[in-house]
């Protein structure tokens, strides 16, 4: 059976998979365009996200569409998602079992979005997406090629409010981002 946009949200939104879907307020599903070349995936929504239903709209968001105005790019042509979709307590890291358990639904929306580009934000992400042992300040703006597919890593934007310096070096891992999606339309 194949699943469509609709189907996956109302299974998250009822999902009890891992302990999250007691403790969560709201379920957390991908935004943005559904015909998107670009998909971000980070590890988990925070606790503003929890409270909105909506990936990105805390200090974190704010920092992600700075790094969108700068780079020429705009919430609406890509798509955002986390690996988990309930808020773990406390912001702590996600737990293995919870990651196996929410997987089939990034699966699920990477089938039906075909992104040319992923883009890991954090470590949590790059090491479940393209590596166990992707070291993101060693690793971050690299590129992997999968399957019609290419990814990369940069840092979760918390760690720019935690250290104001990295954002050039972000920004210049998403201008690399645009560059490649401009190959891709060519
Ligand atoms: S985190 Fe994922 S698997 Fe766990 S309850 Fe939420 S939607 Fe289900």
């Amino acid at each position: 059976m194949q699943y469509t946009w609709n189907d996956i949200e109302q299974h998250i939104a009822a999902c009890t998979q891992c302990p999250l879907g007691q403790t969560r307020n709201l379920p957390v599903m991908g935004r943005g365009s559904h015909e998107a070349d670009i998909m971000l995936i980070a590890e988990a929504p925070g606790a503003q996200e929890d409270q909105q239903g909506i990936p990105f709209v805390g200090r974190s968001g704010e920092i992600l569409d700075r790094l969108f105005r700068d780079c020429g790019l705009s919430r609406e042509e890509v798509y955002i998602t986390n690996i988990l979709k309930c808020h773990p307590p406390g912001n702590r890291d996600p737990r293995e079992e919870e990651k196996e358990a929410c997987f089939p639904y990034l699966k699920y929306e990477t089938f039906l979005l075909k992104p040319g580009i992923i883009v890991c934000l954090g470590r949590v992400a790059a090491q479940r997406i393209i590596s166990p042992d992707f070291k993101i300040t060693r690793q971050h703006g690299t590129w992997t090629y999968r399957r019609n597919c290419m990814l990369t890593a940069t840092y979760h934007p918390s760690a720019i409010l935690r250290d104001p310096a990295k954002y050039d070096e972000v920004k210049r891992d998403f201008q690399e981002v645009v560059s490649k999606r401009s190959d891709l339309m060519r």
